[in-house]
């Protein structure tokens, strides 16, 4: 990888979200120029009878370039571009939750909504269990490992590392990390960003959180509930306000947005990713699934205040209900439909 690159050579991997809505698949190609910005990008299709997004005599699919990013491992000019996915009509694609996501979004931008997002995950070996683990029982119980250091707490400490500074290379808005509750379980925060930059940052990390944890033979599992028992799962608080709620006597639309979210708890529960139910039991930080609560500096809450915004009066609200495999489009289209268009079910 360090032989010299041709100047007028440049490499972009295009990377989409394939038909589980959940993995991220990516291809490359060569142009003969720096691209700037995605709309510079040709447009380009893939195999979609092999990622579970068309049937086999009708199988191409559209990748429209959306967002670009610099490549942190073929470096130099190179790029990463996160796609959009359409159909032979040019229709999105099923998976393709960020179109409908801008929709909602533009008639909104004047309210300036930001977005934060908790990224939880839990690495794996390639056998599936979780990484570092003793191969038969389990580690001690929860308690040292939470933000914890030590070879006998983390695991896999060199790959969140690389994967903070892969994303701040490649000018993703990332804004911290660190060690979960349960052993080799880590966070990465995201934002914040305005609109669906959000949903573009967060996959583009969480695609190189699978490619950088390729090179340490270790998988990435978003999955809500990776471990039964007595450990914790894993989430993706989403992080949200406005130019209302962040202004002076901010905390009374904060308010009235909880309210409409309590109004539409089972529209919201329903975007915010499968398996769930799994982890949303009311124990281990979580609020129950069947309730909508919120509350200030509540854990347990659907939720939360921060007790720092009730302190200063104005600030963001943290809904904790998101697992950890959501789609963030989906999840910030269903904040901004209820808390700001209004939209019931
Ligand atoms: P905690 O673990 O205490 O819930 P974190 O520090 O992990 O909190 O994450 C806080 C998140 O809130 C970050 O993603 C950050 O970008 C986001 N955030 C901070 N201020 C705002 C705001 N005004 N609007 C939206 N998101 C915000
Ligand atoms: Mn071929
Ligand atoms: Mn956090
Ligand atoms: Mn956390
Ligand atoms: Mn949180």
């Amino acid at each position: 990888m360090s032989l010299p690159q041709p100047d007028e050579k440049v490499q972009v991997s295009y990377v989409w979200i394939d038909g589980t809505g959940e993995a991220l698949r990516y291809k490359t190609k060569t142009v003969n120029f720096e691209p700037s910005h995605p709309e510079e990008l040709p447009q380009w299709s893939f195999d979609g009878s092999s990622t579970g997004q068309a049937q086999g005599q009708n199988s191409d699919r559209y990748l429209q370039p959306v967002a670009m990013f610099r490549d942190p491992f073929k470096l130099g000019k190179n790029k990463l571009v996160l796609c959009e996915v359409y159909d032979q009509d040019m229709q999105p694609a099923e998976s393709n939750r960020r179109k409908s996501c801008m929709d909602a979004m533009i008639p909104v931008m004047h309210h300036e909504p930001w977005f934060g997002m908790e990224q939880e995950y839990t690495l794996l070996d390639v056998d599936g269990q979780p990484f570092g683990w003793p191969k038969r029982g389990f580690p001690g119980p929860q308690g040292p490992y939470y933000c914890g250091v030590g070879a006998d707490r983390v695991f896999g400490r060199d790959i969140e590392e690389a994967h903070y500074r892969a994303c701040l290379y490649a000018g993703i808005d990332i804004s911290g990390t660190n060690a979960e509750v349960m052993p080799s379980q880590w966070e990465y925060q995201v934002g914040p960003s305005v609109g669906v930059d959000l949903g573009d940052h967060m996959w583009m990390a969480r695609f190189l959180l699978d490619r950088v944890a390729e090179d340490f033979g270790a998988v990435v599992s978003l999955h809500p509930k990776p471990v039964s028992g007595d450990w914790n799962g894993a989430g993706a608080h989403i992080n949200f306000s406005t130019k209302e709620m962040r202004g002076e006597g901010g905390l009374k639309f904060i308010t009235e947005a909880c309210e409409k979210l309590a109004a539409r708890h089972k529209h919201h529960i329903g975007k915010y990713g499968k398996n769930n139910e799994l982890r949303l039991t009311g124990l281990h930080e979580t609020s129950s699934m069947d309730r909508f609560s919120f509350g200030v500096a509540d854990r347990s809450a659907s939720v939360r205040i921060p007790r720092a915004v009730q302190d200063a009066g104005k600030g963001y609200l943290e809904d904790r209900r998101p697992g950890s495999n959501c789609d963030p489009y989906a999840v910030i289209e269903a904040l901004v439909r209820t808390c700001l268009l209004d939209e019931v079910d």
